[in-house]
């Protein structure tokens, strides 16, 4: 599958001062793989161990170790890359790209090069307002991860902590198909909630578990690709975009000066806004590739992979496709339920037999906002989706108000009680009883002999009396009885 090229947008160009320019960017992302051992050794790839605890000898290089290719690894590479709509390649070959760090104690990487596991493949981006891109996948490829390097441990001498040194590493190369900054952002994160899905990569940024490289050039509109800078390690979403504009101003700057751009690797300063030169990009033949000797080309049996693919679940796409049509929700609503795989679940247990646009309108705004103020993530909500639910039973059968079911919510939140019983407890049940209702609005009319007299000149001064009778009822009144007892007693 390839994907189209993409059309120039003139809404995304950067204005300079000499005219338009158009951002160019591809990207390489660096997933860690989720598999409770290393690509070629048994070692743990837990988080946050004793440094230097989770360190087989094939990891620390020892002479005559010898690497043996973890199958977790390599399944849940093809599921990513079935993910991506992606070619899967039946033969593929590890490299040894070689360069000296001082965390790299083999001196190489062992990487795929001409021959990697997965090939061209796309993904499909929504951008604010519906509109949609397909970004292409060039490749996809399995290599290690390095240690770490630490300076803050002694005085005069640098630490190096080899833990992660091993760790699968899916590299997913994009094609130069996005065109701002914002575009970046959306890439990462729809390509972030596919590996997330699928349950290949954790898509934990903070931790360093899904990073990306970002290739970034400038031209005028129609021209060829100019002069790219690839930015490295950049470790959050909104660092992505910043990295994007600021890197695309520095390069229009120095062009519209009349310099030229150098091919170099850069990186981006949050704290300053810039990036700055790290340096001169290296070519492939640098590295003097060549097929590691200890390994063999990797050979996929067709029926491994037919059993993989049978047995994705359903990614964002379908879902949300599914949703739209199912529950009769927007395509934007679909997109918020379905970013993340726990919520769009949570949003279809509360969903079931009941009325699909309340369920929708309640989990993204009560649930997901009180949620984000909370800092807290959707498998650890106070509310669960059977008590949400009963929430809106409770609306359903005209039992409680929408204004009084807030305040539930609120219970429900911070003691944990069952709707119903929270209702129950508190006498919080809604006022339908009419001669109840009719007896707070006599009393608001006696007291209130001038605002009649104007209701009755403007009827939308009904409002007010509505608030006042609400205000009498402790909300409990039903709203559209009191509407219609009002109108009568008002004569309007
Ligand atoms: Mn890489």
């Amino acid at each position: 599958m390839t994907a189209t090229p993409r059309e120039a947008d003139p809404k995304s160009f950067i204005k300079g001062a000499t005219g338009d320019w158009e951002v160019v960017v591809g990207m390489e992302i660096h997933a860690q793989v989720n598999s409770e051992a290393k690509l070629f050794s048994g070692a743990s790839t837990a988080f946050g161990g004793a440094p230097n605890s989770h360190v087989s000898l094939v990891d620390a290089a020892m002479p005559g170790m010898l690497p043996v290719i973890n199958g977790e690894c390599v399944r849940q590479a093809v599921r990513t890359g079935l993910g991506l709509n992606a070619k899967i390649n039946d033969r593929s070959v590890f490299d040894r790209k070689n360069y000296f760090y001082p965390d790299l104690p083999q001196g190489y990487q062992i990487s795929q090069y001409k021959s990697p596991i997965v090939g061209e493949g796309e993904v499909v981006v929504d951008l604010e307002g519906g509109k949609q891109i397909t970004v292409g996948i060039e490749r996809l490829h399995l290599e290690q991860d390095a240690g770490k390097s630490l300076h803050d441990q002694h005085p005069t001498m640098s630490h190096v902590d080899l833990n992660r040194a091993g760790v699968a590493l899916m590299e997913i190369v994009s094609k130069p198909d996005i065109r701002s900054a914002d575009e970046a952002k959306a890439y990462v994160t729809k390509l972030r909630t596919i590996l997330r899905y699928l349950g290949t990569c954790d898509g934990d940024m903070e931790k360093g578990n899904l990073r990306a490289d970002v290739n970034v050039s400038v031209r005028r509109p129609g021209e060829p690709l100019g002069t790219r800078c690839e930015i490295k390690n950049v470790n959050s979403i909104r660092f992505i975009g910043q990295a994007v504009d600021t890197e695309a101003r520095r390069q229009i700057a120095i062009l519209e000066d009349g310099g030229s751009i150098d091919q170099e690797t850069r990186l981006f300063d949050p704290g300053r806004g810039e990036t700055r030169a790290m340096r001169s990009k290296e070519e492939a033949h640098d590295y003097r590739y060549f097929p590691d000797p200890d390994l063999l080309p990797l050979e996929l049996q067709a029926d491994e992979v037919a059993a993989l693919r049978r047995d994705l679940p359903e990614l964002p796409d379908a879902k949300k496709a599914r949703f739209v049509a199912a529950y009769g929700l927007t395509a934007y609503d679909c997109d918020v339920l379905v970013a993340e795989k726990e919520a769009a679940d949570f949003f279809e247990a509360v969903a079931k037999g009941r009325d699909a646009k309340a369920a929708a309108n309640w989990v993204i705004n009560e649930l997901f906002g009180r949620l984000n103020k909370e800092g807290k993530d959707i498998g650890s909500s106070p509310v669960s989706a059977t008590q949400l639910g009963g929430i809106l039973d409770l609306i359903a059968s005209g039992a409680i108000s929408g204004k009084i079911a807030k305040d539930v919510f609120d219970i429900a939140w911070t003691e944990g009680s069952e709707p119903a019983a929270i209702v129950e407890a508190r006498g919080l049940k809604q006022v339908t009883d009419t001669s109840a209702i009719a007896a707070a609005i006599d009393e608001v009319i006696a007291a209130n002999p001038d605002k009649v007299e104007q209701a009755k000149a403007k009827p939308t001064m009904i409002g007010w009396f509505v608030g006042q009778v609400m205000k009498k009822t402790q909300g409990k009144a039903n709203p559209q009885a009191v509407n219609d007892l009002l109108k009568e007693k008002l004569g309007i």
